[in-house]
């Protein structure tokens, strides 16, 4: 059974690049039927918190990123990180190390000036420290270093970017348990890839030089190597790195800017990915076509307006009841009752065509509650002498109409052009100003039909009035 994880440090919100290692990593093991684990890396004691914790729970949710079994938290599992630390000295393949940090800054000074590369020397090996005749100090606890293997090489067949081969006289003996018992993140992680039954390790490729590490702890474990995967990262438009610098990079951001879930899994499915040139699908449709092989090599740039595009895409065809459960909380904090006035459900089936964000869109819906005022300049632009007597004729026929629908609308606005001689922009774009304050709106008729008539004919009342009497 393919078994695979996302194991985000809780120190931040979900990043955009964080939730495509998760997208990728949960579509691979629901394409092959297996199951997809939630773990929380939380051994940076320093910078984790509850809060993060909450908003990458939150954002996985949102999206609709399940996960079978998790979260499970590093810090809940620290008896099990000693245990198997003893077992690697038990092996001879770690060794408990008591150099301070002031030794450790000499030693690395030492190198530097001696134009070496710093790294820790294996000092504490212990046939090392016999032979120095060094002294375990009784004050204090010491960190468990693993021995590194000194020659050889240590390599991997990665699933995106093909072999990977690091020479060992790279590597040094790293620590694997803080004096404090707590892992470093190459432990853990390979302690827990290795009790969760990890069959790929699919993650960024910001890890890759952690890789030959974790391998030679597997490797000194006696443990089978799942097979690894390395997502190439994500640039902003300008090439750099993506960063707080190119805008929103939390999912949540994203969310509370008015995107749909759907349309940011679409957009980040297709970042540094391709099933030739689909670019619109749904997540059930990326999961039957994922695989790693299609996964790019290379960076991928993320490109605001592509994403703006396909958000229009599905907010277009989402459904009325959900859009204004969505646009009315965002009415609210604008001070706009959404009760007081049309449905907004059918609001925001008339406007929903144009808006690239759920927040443009309650923009959008504001004209429909809102009492519109006009200005001066408005009024002397918009209701000249030519346009008022067709407006009082339209007031007449308006009043007088059995229905209020869009297509009655529609005929008495055509009759009184035709009795007035007036060209249809004539008449409707001073109607769209005095009704709604604003220039641009949908077409004419819809809007009359939704602010319905009362609400009609006394704002055409109402600026007539102010005509006349300024
Ligand atoms: N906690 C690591 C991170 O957030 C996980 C890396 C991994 O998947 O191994 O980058």
């Amino acid at each position: 059974m393919i078994r695979t994880r996302f194991a985000p440090s809780p120190t931040g919100f979900l990043h955009i690049g964080g939730a495509r290692t998760a997208l990728f990593s949960w579509a691979f093991a629901r394409r092959h039927g297996g199951q997809f684990i939630l773990r929380i890396e939380d051994t940076d004691l320093e910078r984790s918190t509850q809060a993060s914790v909450d908003a990458i729970l939150d954002s996985m949710r949102w999206l609709g990123i399940d996960w079978d079994e998790g979260p499970a938290f590093q810090m809940q599992r620290l008896p099990r990180y000693r245990a198997v630390a003893d077992q690697l000295i038990a092996g001879g393949h770690a060794y408990p190390c008591w150099a301070s940090r002031e030794e450790l800054d000499t030693m690395r000074e030492t190198q530097r000036a001696k134009g070496e590369k710093p790294r820790y020397d294996g000092r504490w090996r212990p046939e090392r420290a016999m032979a120095d005749g060094r002294v375990a100090p009784s004050d204090r606890a010491p960190v468990i270093r693993f021995r590194t293997p000194d020659h050889g090489t240590v390599g991997w067949n990665d699933l995106v970017k093909g072999p990977i081969e690091f020479p060992n006289a790279e590597l040094d003996d790293l620590v694997i348990l803080r004096a404090d018992g707590v892992p470093t993140y190459n432990f853990g992680v390979v302690v827990d890839d290795l009790d969760m039954q990890m069959t790929h390790v699919i993650r960024g490729d910001d890890h890759v030089n952690n890789t030959p590490r974790q391998i030679h702890i597997f490797n000194a474990l006696g443990a089978a190597l799942p097979l690894f995967g390395h997502v190439p990262m994500i640039l902003g438009a300008d090439g750099e790195r993506l960063s707080k610098r190119h805008g929103a990079v939390s999912v949540t951001q994203y969310r509370d800017e008015g995107y749909l879930p759907e349309a940011l899994n679409n957009y980040l499915a297709r970042l540094g990915w391709s099933h030739g040139d689909e670019e619109v699908f749904s997540m059930a449709q990326f999961i039957e076509w994922f695989d790693l092989q299609h996964v790019s090599r290379s960076p991928a740039r993320f490109d605001t307006e592509k994403l703006d595009w396909l958000n229009q895409h599905y907010i277009q065809r989402a459904d009325d009841t959900r859009l204004a459960h969505l646009v009315a909380p965002l009415l609210l904090a604008m001070q706009i009752d959404s009760a007081a006035g049309p449905k907004l459900s059918a609001v925001v089936a008339l406007l929903k065509d144009r808006a690239t964000t759920i927040q443009h869109l309650a923009q959008a819906a504001t004209l429909f509650y809102v009492e519109p005022s006009m200005d001066q300049q408005q009024r002397v632009t918009h209701l000249n002498q030519t346009v008022r007597p067709a407006l009082l004729a339209l007031r007449t026929e308006l009043a007088a109409l059995a229905h209020w629908d869009r297509a009655t609308l529609s005929a008495a606005i055509k009759k009184v052009l035709a009795e007035t001689k007036l060209k249809m922009p004539q008449l409707a774009m001073p109607l769209r100003v005095l009704l709604t304050g604003r220039e641009q709106t949908p077409a004419i008729d819809a809007v009359l039909e939704l602010l319905g008539r009362d609400v009609v004919l006394s704002r055409l009342d109402r600026a007539l009035a102010e005509v006349i009497s300024s």
